[in-house]
């Protein structure tokens, strides 16, 4: 077998033990005689997949009581739509602070479904940096602040939690699980699960219940979290394969030391790819300031385009995948997400070196 160390910003590597165990129970799960991914979802195989996953998915996060998961299809996408349906169903302003690409595709989703206000907008600056609190103006009253915790294409992330007197929405997609979240600053965290968590196919989703009290959104039943929440993520058939690997990922994390030592993994990967760069006389250089670089994407530039685009051509017949700049923004970027080990990015850097002195 070869695996190669996969730098793509999702879909994005797994641990190994969690694929190969997956391959194991495919065809016939558990002595059942064919495969979790054929039978009911109703079934008693099944619920004992997604309540082990769902419990596990609030023990490793942290999540607080009062808070519900959901695991919902669509992705992160559709929660740009769907909080705001519902969030501000009675009314309210959706503040949104565009931090980068994803930021503004929330924006645009959520004010087909109400009022939304933008109180920052890193644009103007190419989406260098997050905001300070207090460059922030939230009315008081505003029924949320939407901040993009970790923008993947631009490599922006809040190194501070913004505290603006107003319940915050996030979505932390490209760190989700590996950064701990302040939950009394939120009353909504989501993210597609595809970048850090498990198979593509759904978005975890965790909402503060008393959130969700008295609001009538008028949606179909698959857009409301009132009727996910009653039905425990199964109001119809869930997306059994993500789930079912979400669960393997998590108790990976959770044997692994859970969030404190992901979040150390993290801080440990990105420190190495940063010096390297930091330290490469200007040749690599990192567009973000650095009180807000992304632990979990690095994004980074070399001297010309042609270079970039000879860089990550040779780095990817060197068994280093995925390292091409999002196509808006170019450059390079390499994601290090939970399951990247750290040998993976010690050969990126061995790569790096090597490359500036072939080129240099
Ligand atoms: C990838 C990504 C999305 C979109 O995710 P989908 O699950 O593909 O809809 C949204 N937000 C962020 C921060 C992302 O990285």
């Amino acid at each position: 077998m070869t695996r190669i160390h996969n730098f793509s910003a999702g879909p994005s590597t797994l641990p190994v033990e969690v694929l190969e165990e997956t391959r194991e129970e495919l065809v016939d799960y558990r002595g059942a005689g064919m495969s979790l991914v054929e039978m009911s979802h109703r079934g008693p195989h099944y619920d004992a997949v997604h309540s082990e996953a769902l419990a596990l998915a609030c023990e490793v996060f942290e999540v607080p009581e009062d808070f519900a998961p959901l695991a919902l299809q669509g992705g992160a996408t559709l929660q740009f739509s769907m909080l705001a349906a519902n969030l501000l169903a009675a009314g309210g302003v959706g503040a949104y602070a565009i931090t980068g690409t994803w930021a503004r595709k929330a924006v645009e989703d959520a004010a087909r479904h109400g009022e939304v206000m933008t109180v920052w907008d890193g644009s103007s600056d190419q989406y260098r940096r997050a905001p300070r609190t207090d460059e922030l103006a939230v009315e008081p009253g505003t029924r949320y602040l939407h901040i993009c915790t970790n923008e993947t294409i631009e490599g922006v992330r809040y190194t501070q939690w913004p505290d603006v007197g107003v319940p915050l929405v996030g979505d932390v997609s490209s760190e989700f699980m590996s950064r701990p979240v302040p939950w009394e600053l939120f009353d909504l965290v989501y993210g597609g699960v595809q970048k850090n968590l498990a198979a593509p196919g759904m978005a975890l989703v965790f909402v503060r219940r008393a959130a969700l009290e008295g609001l009538e959104p008028a949606v179909g039943s698959y857009l409301r979290y009132d009727v996910h929440l009653a039905a425990n993520s199964l109001h119809n058939t869930p997306p059994v394969f993500s789930v079912w690997v979400l669960g393997k990922v998590l108790r990976w994390m959770r044997d692994r030391g859970g969030l404190a030592a992901m979040e150390s993994a993290a801080a440990e990967r990105a420190g190495l790819l940063y010096g390297a760069i930091d330290g490469s006389d200007g040749w690599y250089r990192c567009p973000v300031e650095p009180s807000s670089r992304s632990l979990t994407n690095v994004v980074f530039r070399l001297p010309t385009p042609e270079l970039e685009d000879r860089f990550v051509a040779e780095a990817e017949r060197a068994g280093l995948s995925g390292l091409k700049g999002h196509r808006s923004v170019g450059g390079c970027r390499a994601s290090l997400y939970n399951a990247m080990p750290l040998d993976g990015v010690e050969a990126l850097v061995g790569f790096m070196e090597a490359f500036r002195e072939a080129n240099g």
